[in-house]
């Protein structure tokens, strides 16, 4: 259940609200809107009882939120928008993530990272803790991995986004990081999610290798409700019984979750589709379709990049890239 107040309701009033819903047994969570007051009724398992709650003063209405997520529901927020830097994650201009899958050498990443940037890149990115199907592949270069990401951002200018495995490395990663990335194969691990919920940085939250949407909003609602409401989704495919494709990109996930809450959604092509041929085809569909972002795979030389180097892009298919994404952007009134 969401208590709307009215534009002048007061501390008191809104005190007075949280002091009642406690004394029911629920849990009030305020809801941050620069229009809107707002008070989430967290803990109950069926309809509230709002009738004494709609008469106090102060409350404009009263909205029984039916969805079993609520505080990334739209019922509760009309729309977020996620500033990072420049980046600004659900406004009309779209923020484009690149890099390479894994931070693998400093000299190389640096010069990565000025490559993106010159093509109109807005922010970078790059594994220092990798989620590898092996425990023989090349596993990230760990904390070296991150002083080496703030580097170029120094270089740069450009925020990093950086994934982060386990509570463990938390702390860590969420130092060094602007954006602190939940990977497809940690969308379930409920104790991370809770975690990075509790820290102040920005959360990319990728979808899960075979979760549907209402386990991704479920996951961003674990964030949430403990306190961070600056979530990015990411739709970054889905395992199908498709064989020629890594994963296969869901597409309309990008309006369902429009429909269903004001948290922004990017698109990962490059996880999606696993081969560098397919990107741009489905960077361009993606930006028609309305998401709110880009992350793409770049590397200088994808055939010795010690992950994800298939899916990878060269400088010069990115620039290309970049360009077309562009008109496409402007053709449904948004901006790169
Ligand atoms: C990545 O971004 O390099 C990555 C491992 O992504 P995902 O979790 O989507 O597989
Ligand atoms: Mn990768």
């Amino acid at each position: 259940m969401l208590v709307v107040m009215k534009n002048d309701a007061t501390e008191e009033q809104i005190k007075a609200i949280s002091d009642v819903i406690r004394n029911m047994g629920y849990t009030p969570e305020p809801v941050p809107g620069v229009q809107r007051q707002a008070i989430c009724v967290l803990g109950n398992k069926s309809r509230v009882d709002s009738s004494h709650i709609e008469v106090m003063d102060g409350v404009k209405e009263v909205i029984h939120v039916t969805k079993p997520f609520k505080l990334v529901s739209r019922e509760s927020k009309e729309k977020s928008i996620i500033t990072v830097g420049n980046n600004k994650f659900g406004s009309i201009t779209l923020p484009v993530i690149a890099g390479p899958c894994a931070v693998e050498d400093r000299v190389k990443f640096l010069e990565i990272a000025d490559a993106v940037k010159h093509e109109g890149a807005t922010m970078l990115r790059g594994g220092a803790f990798k989620p590898r199907t092996s425990p023989y592949a090349f596993q990230g270069l760990g904390e070296e991995g991150l002083k080496i990401l703030a580097e170029a951002r120094g270089k740069t200018g450009l925020p990093v986004c950086t994934e982060v495995m386990d509570t463990d490395t938390l702390a860590m990663v969420s130092e060094y990081a602007d954006v602190v990335q939940i990977g497809a194969r940690n969308m379930h691990n409920f104790s991370l999610l809770r975690k990075v919920g509790r820290q102040k940085k920005p959360i990319l939250l990728k979808r899960g290798l075979s979760a549907t949407i209402n386990e991704l909003l479920m996951a961003a609602e674990y964030i949430l409700s403990e306190g961070n409401w600056n979530v990015i989704l990411c739709e970054r495919g889905i395992r199908t019984f498709e064989e020629q494709t890594r994963n296969t990109l869901d597409l309309s996930a990008i309006p369902i979750i429009h429909e269903l809450s004001h948290l922004p959604i990017i698109v990962d092509p490059s996880h999606a589709c696993g081969r560098w041929d397919s990107v741009p085809p489905l960077a361009r569909a993606a930006v028609a379709t309305g998401a709110d972002g880009l992350l793409i795979e770049v590397h200088m030389n994808p055939l010795e990049a010690l992950s994800d180097g298939p899916q990878s892009l060269k400088p010069e298919k990115f620039s290309q890239l970049m360009k077309d994404i562009k008109n496409i952007a402007a053709s449904i009134g948004r901006k790169i």
